[in-house]
């Protein structure tokens, strides 16, 4: 993959080993955002099409066109309580001159074949039954009276008033729901409604989380001095559950390239389609994923021109997408929706790549040093002239509270250094319904 891009802008970097040794030669590149993801798409591939139950389905992409076999509505349905008549018989009601029908029947949701309506008849129908053939009006309870088993209409109704007709909804030979579509409770529903139980839909994709740490330790597990406990790891998998991968969780690994690459191997065979590392991946003593970059393993460092979230690892493992995320917190966060979730999307067979976006105004004056594309944590609020956001506190990398408290990223692009209070800025929205 790598071979496919010019090599502009690769720096080298000294790195100084856990052996206390320097070497160079190490290589990060420079990318943008857009780059990156563009290089990262190259490499996923939508998974083979398999078949899913519609209680399986929410979530996932529909692989095949789904045409109506059948009318929806399947035949001529009261729409409302009331009574089935003749609009000839009701057209000229009114108050002065009311009319009479004799009400000869009655039927309900899930009965079946009613009689015909006669001229001068009504009949009594309730919500989803069958409408009586010849019927072209359902006058609604409420408004009539019924006495002496009559009912007494006083005013006219246009003829179709609350029949729903055969097919009127979605017609036999339409396309009830496009293949692509991420299946939501209304299109199950539509699906549902032709008569079908499992339908094609593209798998989600595995996706194996590794933290690396020599200082984590699982939540639930004692501490040592020195150590923290790794809060990326669900976080993360959170996340990618979101996009729509499902995660195979491994933990976390010490710092040593040896055992960080044998897990990968191991995920990899393990038939992950992708491997997200997290930590381990900028210039420090211990960075193992940097370390591991140089050897004869497929994967490649980026510095990405972002804040936060700047090295990004990227490669692959026999046969597996590796994303190696930074280790702090919200750089993590960002990453992952940066750069994961566009390939989960891809993966899951979704169109829609780029993550859900909206337009708000600053509240307040914000320098953005350095003029990197910044992702600023902040909180939304909507009024009546539309979306305003704040920060949601102190924008540093490790600060878990203020992205615990934010619902959208802000982004001030690159080059530009301060926002001003009003400024209309891109919003991605991290929340979910
Ligand atoms: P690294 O990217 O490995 O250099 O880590 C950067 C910072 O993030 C360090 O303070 C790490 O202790 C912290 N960190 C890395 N991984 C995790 C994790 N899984 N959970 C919580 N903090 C982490
Ligand atoms: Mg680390």
């Amino acid at each position: 993959l790598s071979s496919v891009d010019s090599r502009r802008g690769i720096a080298t970097a000294h790195l100084r080993y856990s052996d206390g040794m320097e070497r160079s030669g190490h290589r990060r590149e420079n990318l943008t955002v857009e780059e990156a993801v563009r290089r990262i798409l190259l490499g996923c591939q939508v998974l083979p099409e398999r078949a899913a139950s519609l209680r399986e389905a929410r979530g996932l992409v529909l692989a095949r066109d789904i045409v109506a076999q059948s009318p929806s509505p399947r035949f001529d349905t009261a729409a409302m309580d009331g009574y089935a008549v003749q609009h000839a018989d009701v057209r000229g009601a009114s108050p002065e001159q009311p009319v009479h029908l004799g009400v000869v029947g009655s039927i309900s949701a899930g009965e079946g074949t009613p009689t015909a309506v006669a001229p001068g008849t009504a009949n009594r129908v309730m919500t989803g039954a069958v409408c009586p053939e010849d019927a072209d009006v359902v006058i609604p309870l409420e408004l009539v009276e019924f006495r002496d088993d009559q009912i007494v209409v006083s005013q006219p109704f246009p003829a179709g008033t609350n029949i729903r007709r055969t097919g009127e909804d979605i017609a036999v030979g339409t396309v009830v729901v496009e293949r692509g579509t991420m299946l939501g409770p209304a299109h199950l529903a539509a699906i549902a409604a032709e008569g079908h139980e499992t339908i094609e839909v593209f798998p989600r994709p595995r996706v194996a989380v590794i933290a690396t740490g020599d200082e984590l330790v699982r939540p639930g597990h004692a501490l040592e001095p020195g150590q923290i406990w790794d809060s990326n790891s669900v976080m993360v998998a959170a996340l990618i559950e979101q996009f729509g991968g499902e995660v195979v969780m491994s933990g976390s690994v010490p710092d040593e390239p040896k055992t960080v690459l044998a897990v990968l191997r191991r995920e990899a065979a393990d038939g992950a389609d992708l491997i997200v590392t997290i930590g381990g991946a900028s210039l420090g003593d211990r960075d193992v994923l940097t370390e591991l970059a140089t050897d004869a393993v497929a994967l490649e460092c980026w510095s990405i021109a972002m804040k936060p979230g700047k090295p990004l690892v990227y490669g692959q493992i026999d046969g597996a997408m590796v994303i190696g995320l930074p280790g702090n917190p919200a750089a993590a966060f960002v990453s992952a929706i940066q750069f994961l979730r566009p390939a989960i999307v891809t993966l899951l067979g979704r169109l829609d790549i780029d993550p859900p976006t909206i337009v708000a105004s600053a509240t307040e004056a914000i320098a953005n040093p350095g003029g990197r594309r910044n992702y600023l944590r902040v909180t939304l609020d909507l009024d009546a002239s539309g979306h305003s956001a704040r920060l949601a506190g102190p924008q540093n990398v490790a600060n878990l509270a203020t992205l615990s408290r934010a619902e959208g990223l802000l982004i001030i692009p690159a080059g530009i250094e301060r926002v001003e209070p009003g400024a209309r800025c891109d919003v991605q929205i991290i929340r979910s319904l």
